[in-house]
């Protein structure tokens, strides 16, 4: 294990209304040397890659601006083995200089696969701020049915990521909560791999910079985070959604990954396990795994009652029930423990040693705790 300290960062990020725009002119800075490859036909040409709900929407606005040659595709909804193998034979077959990913979490993470494994360069433009993958160079890949399999890390960070908060503010709220959710984790992971000095994602371990940004993250969702969200109810950009979007994109990105994960990530994966919450999104299993985490630390309560208070006032699940685990059972609560405790897991970044049995009865504190705020 390495003992140097690391962080890694994308190489360009651009936020603000209608900055989808400049899509086609990253394409083809990033597309390579327009005179050392012009006798190629396909010099600037580029692969996008679009969750089917984006398509009209926004490539109506670029289509017409974007690099001669350039394909787009649909993604085929899971970040799974065989949506990668597909992917990565039409990027062969079309000579793509360039791959962009327009959508949300998984067509994000399928797409910076297939660039890594491709060797070219990637743009992400999320159009959701539902989790804090975009600027990262890990991604996950699930099973077909959803299940989680395993983490891939790219050689290196997307190389622009291209947020635009017009078609944030225009996505259902439910992502821009979420978002906040996975954005929770960040700074009471990073505390915890700091104070263990465990590794970070990114082969090292945590820099000040990133504890701090982590810190930044934080307080940030604690100040602005209602109002934003009261801001992308009404589809309007305002200076907190602004700062929100950040908080969940970039700060948290930046810290999870140059700070490290720890409880709240494992005991999401452990959900996975369960077919029950399949239909909750990664950053409301994060959030409970969050709350699970702190219970698990035997944080203060102090503490406690202010991230449940932000949890509660942003709509972030507070109990099982919340979860769709209303009726879960012992055996598959053990489930979720366990799974949480592989080998492997980050939830061992902890500061102490952690078994599943802590993580049942945090599981449960975590519940009981929650049915207050109802
Ligand atoms: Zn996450």
């Amino acid at each position: 294990m390495s003992k140097s300290k690391r962080a890694v960062f994308p190489g360009m990020y651009i936020q603000g209304e209608n900055v989808i725009k400049e899509l086609p002119s990253v394409m083809k800075k990033l597309s390579g040397n327009k005179n050392f490859l012009q006798n190629s036909k396909k010099f600037l040409s580029g692969l996008l890659i679009t969750a089917p709900s984006s398509m009209d929407f926004i490539l109506s606005e670029i289509l017409h601006l974007l690099p001669e040659g350039s394909r787009v595709v649909k993604f085929n909804r899971e970040c799974c083995q065989s949506e990668l193998t597909r992917l990565t034979a039409i990027v062969q077959e079309c000579g793509a200089r360039s791959i962009t990913a327009i959508g949300g979490g998984k067509a994000i993470d399928a797409a910076k696969i297939v660039a890594d494994n491709s060797g070219v360069p990637v743009i992400v433009v999320p159009t959701i701020a539902s989790t804090d993958a975009p600027c990262s160079a890990c991604a996950v890949i699930y099973s077909e049915d959803g299940v989680f399999e395993r983490v891939h890390y790219q050689s290196r960070n997307p190389d622009a990521v291209i947020v635009d908060t017009s078609v944030i503010a225009k996505a259902p709220v439910r992502f821009l909560v979420s978002g906040m959710g996975d954005a929770l984790a960040t700074w009471f992971e990073a505390r915890s791999c700091g104070q263990s000095g465990a590794q970070n994602e990114c082969g090292g371990v945590t820099t000040m910079t990133a504890l701090a940004l982590a810190k930044l993250c934080w307080e940030t969702l604690l100040e602005y985070g209602p109002d934003a969200k009261q801001a992308c109810e009404l589809n309007t950009v305002t200076p907190s959604l602004e700062r929100i979007v950040e908080a969940n994109t970039l700060l948290s990105g930046l810290g999870f990954e140059s700070a490290g994960l720890s409880a709240a990530h494992s005991i999401h994966n452990g959900f996975t396990a369960l077919k029950q919450t399949h239909a909750y999104y990664h950053g409301e299993k994060v959030a409970f795994g969050t709350l699970t985490g702190l219970h698990l630390a035997n944080t203060d309560a102090g503490e406690m009652e202010t991230v449940y208070g932000f949890c509660k006032n942003v709509g972030l699940p507070l109990t099982l029930g919340d979860l769709g685990l209303d009726n879960v059972s012992h055996d598959e609560l053990m489930k979720v423990a366990l799974r949480a405790c592989a080998g492997g897991e980050s939830i061992h970044h902890e500061p102490f040693p952690v078994e599943p049995e802590m993580v049942f009865d945090a599981l449960l504190k975590a519940d009981e705790f929650g049915k207050r705020y109802k």
